[in-house]
């Protein structure tokens, strides 16, 4: 089915008679029963839930998995991951990753002896892989494109390496989403979104989505979820359905722009480096064409001098300093002391001149003018005050 058709192929509210043409949102915590005995379909909330029901279908079709899990966010989703590991269980990491994972993980290893082992995954070859899985590795988790830098790991060749060691491969696809990247088909066994940023869209909502390439998998997650009480609210639910609905119009918006906007600022001599994986000189993007079919809507990009760096956020008017990206409103961060503040000593941070981008539904012609604006003002500025 075409994507774009996709997106709207589901049911809207399976088994209402009223036939509504949008899904309701079931804004309650239980559901009567026949008799004490006799449980209907659901029965309490933290369960399962009709409005939530419906986005779950419709994330494990876009992600082409056996079903899909709606957590209150995105670490809510990659906490649950890790939860189906048992105590002592070995996890296999590319070195740079999302703050947030790298102090969960920090604290699993503290506290239920999961062993963790950090590695470049994305310049190894596969028969590094096989070596990395040897020491009884239990779970590798990876992003889709790693996050500041967007380097693309190879997951086909990832996804055949776990199998080999009877690994399970879990993939965080927040950069790229189901539109642009579906891991299950090369090779993952989990996908986990945070849906607070390019599924949902809005910026309204913080939420998160494991798929389950297999239904034993699923059942187990679904009963950690039910035992431990993590799942997305009814409202928020439908806010992240709403928001999907919309996801092809808006990425493939977002992406065409975000190359416009990513070629141009690659153009500047007064910039260290760019990072966009559809630039045809990033390292990876010959593999990525082959695994994706988009390239992100965020850039990040070095300046050489961190006091530049936070003059020129300081300058823009098109892009709020906010965390979080993928929104359908532009937005600007400095990660070093933002969503990467959080990132356990010790361990590889961004750079602190590294500026990410996140490119929303505005004009780029009109980004592209507040970027050179703020660029070319803060170049002397830093210059006159270094000289
Ligand atoms: C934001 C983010 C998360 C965490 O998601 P929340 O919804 O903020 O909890 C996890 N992984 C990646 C790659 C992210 O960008």
């Amino acid at each position: 089915m075409n994507p774009h058709t996709l997106l709207g192929a589901f049911e809207r509210a399976p088994g209402d008679p009223h036939r509504p043409s949008s899904t309701p949102i079931h804004q309650t915590a239980t559901f009567a029963q026949e008799s004490p005995e006799s449980f209907g379909r659901y029965d309490y909330a933290r369960s399962d839930h009709p409005t939530r029901g419906v986005l779950e279908s419709l994330a494990a079709r876009l992600d082409g998995g056996a079903g899909s899990l709606a957590y209150a966010s995105g670490m809510a989703a990659i906490a649950a991951t890790f939860r189906m590991l048992d105590a002592g269980g070995r996890v296999l990491l590319h070195h740079e990753c999302y703050g947030g994972t790298a102090r969960l993980l920090e604290d699993l290893a503290a506290t239920r002896g999961i062993v963790v082992r950090r590695a470049d995954l994305v310049d190894a070859a596969e028969a590094d892989y096989d070596r990395l899985l040897d020491a009884g590795i239990d779970l590798v988790l990876v992003e889709s494109l790693t996050n500041p830098s967007w380097r693309a790991p190879d997951l086909r060749a990832l996804g055949r390496a776990c199998r080999r060691a009877g690994a399970r491969l879990a993939v965080d696809a927040t950069a790229l989403s189901p539109w642009w990247q579906r891991p299950i088909a090369l090779g993952a066994d989990l996908v986990i979104h945070s849906a607070t940023k390019l599924l949902g869209g809005h910026g309204d909502v913080t939420a998160g989505l494991v798929t389950a390439r297999d239904h034993e998998v699923l059942a187990r997650l679904a009963w950690l979820r039910n035992a431990e009480g993590c799942a997305l609210a009814p409202f928020d639910a439908w806010l992240l359905l709403r928001g999907m609905r919309t996801l092809g119009v808006r990425l493939d918006r977002q992406g065409a722009s975000a190359s416009v906007v990513a070629a141009r600022l690659a153009e500047r001599d007064d910039l260290r480096r760019v990072h966009f994986v559809g630039l045809p000189n990033h390292p990876d993007a010959i593999r990525h064409a082959r695994q994706a079919s988009g390239p992100g809507v965020a850039i990040s990009l070095e300046t050489g001098d961190a006091e530049r760096s936070a003059a020129m956020l300081r300058r823009l008017r098109r892009f709020p300093i906010a965390v979080s990206f993928g929104s359908i409103d532009s937005s600007a961060s400095l990660p070093f002391f933002m969503s990467h503040a959080s990132v356990p000593p010790g361990r590889p941070k961004p750079p602190r001149d590294l500026i990410r981008l996140s490119i929303g539904l505005e004009d780029p012609e009109d980004l592209l003018a507040d970027l050179t604006d703020a660029l070319d003002a803060t170049r002397h500025a830093v210059a006159g005050a270094h000289a």
